[in-house]
């Protein structure tokens, strides 16, 4: 199958928080042969060029963009690959949902993700925003990655040539934004009944504290050093704050949620009020984790 290019792409359409406007073109990957054409589209350099996933951490402004969407399709797997010892290496492609991974790992009784649960990202949002909870990091069970980019192409690179910090991923190798095409994990063979009763668990605390079935992009902004961002939020008087159709949940006060009818230009001064708030209270800046588009 060809590159495939889809014009005006709806933003709102491919963002959970279902804002903003139009891209200028998607570009859908469905296999590896499609890459040569991906690098020829972007070597004519007149679009910015950005990768998508779920768009579950994605704020994007209103109006036309001069952005080229890549996203890649039809994830293979997840499958087993081998044994090591009690570790299974699982090969995922990036396109793959998490909360499917979780599914499939849940039935396999292969631990490690149970903390993720809840989080609607794909595989290669996951490693890119090296997505986390609950002291539980993408990375930490990643064990190779295999990357595209125009310049290097497409290679595994071992995860301890890769670098996963907070919310962050970069590989040397691939300097520069790149594309990740797919991965491999280490997961521990339990039971299937262990793995759902953590899963379990982990969504009931989610759900208790969390607006997890809002439309929201997750924690708008970033813990700072030994901090929690959302108690920051709440003790400068964030949590609840409203602004139109946009608001910081009541239950917790770093998630931005779109009550419907929701702008980004709402939700932008409200992160703006938000940092002042902080700034005030605190002297803290806080950084986004939101992605700003
Ligand atoms: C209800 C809710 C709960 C959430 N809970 C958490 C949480 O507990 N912990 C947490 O860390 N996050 C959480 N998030 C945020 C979000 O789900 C994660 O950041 C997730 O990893 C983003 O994945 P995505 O596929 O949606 O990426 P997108 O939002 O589409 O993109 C995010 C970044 O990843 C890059 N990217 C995406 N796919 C690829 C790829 N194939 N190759 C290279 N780069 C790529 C994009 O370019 C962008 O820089 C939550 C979000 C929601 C809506």
């Amino acid at each position: 199958m060809a590159l495939e290019l889809i014009r005006n792409p709806s933003l709102s359409e491919r963002t959970t928080l279902g804002l903003g406007g139009t891209a200028e073109v998607e570009l859908v990957v469905h296999e590896t042969g499609d890459l040569d054409e991906l690098a020829a589209f972007l070597s004519r350099g007149t679009l910015r060029p950005f990768v998508i996933g779920r768009g579950s951490n994605l704020l994007v402004r209103d109006g036309h963009l001069d952005l080229a969407l890549i996203r890649t399709a039809t994830p293979p797997g997840p499958t087993r690959v081998e044994r090591e010892g009690d570790r299974f290496i699982v090969r995922c492609g990036a396109a793959q949902r998490l909360p499917g991974l979780l599914g499939w790992a849940e039935k396999a009784g292969f631990s490690g993700l149970e903390n993720l649960t809840g989080i609607p990202g794909t595989v290669g949002g996951a490693v890119a925003m090296n997505a986390g909870s609950y002291g539980t990091s993408f990375g930490d069970v990643v064990t190779r990655v295999r990357l595209w980019s125009p310049g290097q192409g497409l290679s595994w690179v071992d995860a301890a040539d890769c670098v996963f910090s907070y919310r962050n991923f970069a590989c040397p190798a691939h300097p520069g934004k790149s594309l990740v095409w797919e991965v491999e994990l280490a997961l521990t063979e339990t039971s299937p009944k262990e793995v759902r009763a953590s899963m379990r668990a982990t969504y009931e605390k989610k759900q208790a504290t969390q607006p997890v079935t809002a439309r929201s992009a997750g924690c708008v902004f970033k813990n700072p050093e030994g901090k929690a961002a959302g108690m920051l939020l709440d003790n400068a008087g964030m949590r609840g704050m409203r602004l139109g159709h946009m608001a910081f949940s009541d239950l917790h006060a770093n998630f931005l949620v779109n009550l419907g009818g929701g702008t980004p230009a709402q939700a932008l001064e409200l992160l703006d009020m938000a940092k002042s708030a902080v700034r005030e209270k605190y002297g803290i800046t806080l950084e986004t984790e939101v992605i700003l588009l």
